[in-house]
Formats: structure tokens, C-alpha cells, sequence
């Protein structure tokens, strides 16, 4: 003889898989939405002053063609932002078309 369960039994374990599924959805959009808030990384900030951070790297001539912040790999701005969270200067955005001395290739 089977047990028969609960439906309101039922229905909470159903609502606590829905939760643990969509959990991960809710933080990655409060992550995201945290960092649209970050403040612009000033090139005159003393710690981008330290690796030569700039705004514009096509005004570097140290800047190989091609490396700017979009295309390091410390760089965590999405797909063909203007702007993003980089590695090496947490809490704040740099510039997509950016460059420091830091860069380092994605692999
Ligand atoms: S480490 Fe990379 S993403 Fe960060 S400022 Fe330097 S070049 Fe830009």
C-alpha cells in the first residue's frame, strides 16, 4: 500500500525547487544591477596612475593596437560594453576603450 502525500506537502516541496532553481537567476541580476552602479575609475586616481591607466588606449603609444580594457582579460564588463568591473581596481568601472599597464591577454 502506497502512502498518498499531502498536497500542501506536495505544493511546498514544489515552490522550494522553483526557489532553488531561480535563486542563482535573482543573484546574477542583483549583481549586475550592483555593478551599473559602480563610480568611472579616474585616471587621475592614484592607483591607476600606478599602472598608467587611461581612458582613451589609442592615446598610449605603450598600448599594443587591439589591447584596451575590452579585450583584457581582467576586464568583467559584458559583450561590447562602454564600461566595466575590472580585477585590479574593485568597486569601480573602467572604461571599455581603456588601457593600463596591467593588461594581460584572455586565453
Ligand atoms: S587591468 Fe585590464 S581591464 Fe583593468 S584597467 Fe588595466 S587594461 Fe583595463
Amino acid at each position: 500500500m502506497a502512502a498518498e502525500e499531502d498536497p500542501s506537502r506536495r505544493q511546498f516541496v514544489r515552490k522550494l525547487l522553483l526557489g532553488a532553481t531561480l535563486a542563482p537567476l535573482a543573484m546574477v541580476r542583483m549583481n549586475t544591477s550592483r555593478a551599473a552602479d559602480l563610480p568611472l575609475l579616474s585616471p587621475d586616481d592614484p592607483e591607476a596612475k600606478k599602472v598608467k591607466y587611461i581612458e582613451d588606449a589609442s592615446s598610449q603609444k605603450s598600448a599594443t593596437k587591439g589591447n584596451t580594457c575590452a579585450t583584457c582579460a581582467l576586464y568583467e564588463g559584458a559583450y561590447k560594453s562602454a564600461q566595466g568591473p575590472c580585477q585590479l581596481f574593485p568597486g569601480k568601472h573602467v572604461k571599455a576603450a581603456g588601457w593600463c599597464s596591467a593588461w594581460a591577454p584572455q586565453l
